[in-house]
């Protein structure tokens, strides 16, 4: 009898893979997506300037949180375990311009359209968990710690505790090396550089990205 969870599988045909990273496509749209697109993991590109951009100029996530540089997976490290995997899903999500500047007006939306992206994250990853991808992980966009805990005085997993979220949390793409600008510019969708002094009037949209590693 076939249940919905898939036993394990050590030789996955690539016809039933791609089929499977076709579902997560769908899956990742209907989740609030904008666009989504499958990649090879080979092709996703990873600098150590994007994790030197989180202290030049210091981010206020830097150091503060257990998923952000300097305390999680170095870009070496990532770029070490991304050879062990052939395929990923990436997407993205369009925001307002409104709401993707740094004004508190609009913060509840800010932090909503970050946490859709961390669930499409979460979904997917275990979706893919449960088919027998074992090893999927995902990365989101921007801070747990300001997503998740921007009212709690500090990060207890820096501490030694447990995280809060702990299922949901993880580092962002960025965090960890993944040059996330030129990779949606690759992928021939639109995105702008948005620095803490942006303007509405002066971008068309803001974009979160995220991705889940498969196989
Ligand atoms: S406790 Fe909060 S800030 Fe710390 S890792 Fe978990 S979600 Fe991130």
């Amino acid at each position: 009898m076939e249940g919905k969870i898939r036993k394990i599988d050590l030789e996955i045909s690539e016809d039933k893979l791609q089929k499977d990273l076709e579902r997560y496509v769908e899956k990742i749209l209907e989740l609030g997506a904008t666009k989504a697109k499958i990649v090879k993991a080979g092709e996703i590109p990873v600098d150590e300037r994007v994790v030197l951009k989180c202290q030049i100029p210091r981010c206020f996530g830097y150091g503060v949180g257990a998923n952000c540089p300097p305390n999680t997976l170095k870009p070496e490290e990532l770029r070490s375990v991304l050879k062990k995997y052939k395929w990923a899903v990436f997407f993205i999500k369009d925001i307002p311009p409104r709401v993707i500047v740094r004004d508190k007006a609009t913060i509840k939306e800010r932090v909503a359209a970050y946490q859709n992206v961390f669930k499409i994250i979460n979904e997917v990853e275990s979706m893919a968990f449960y088919d027998g991808y074992y090893l999927a992980f995902g990365l989101a966009a921007g801070s747990c710690r300001h997503t998740f805990c921007g009212l709690e005085k500090s990060c207890p997993a820096m501490e030694g505790e447990r995280c809060r979220f702990s299922l949901r949390s993880r580092p962002s793409m960025e965090a960890v090396g993944i040059d996330v600008y030129r990779m949606t510019a690759s992928a021939g969708w639109d995105i702008y550089p948005i620095g803490s002094d942006a303007k509405p009037e002066d971008i068309p949209k803001g974009t979160l990205a995220g991705i889940v590693i498969v196989h």
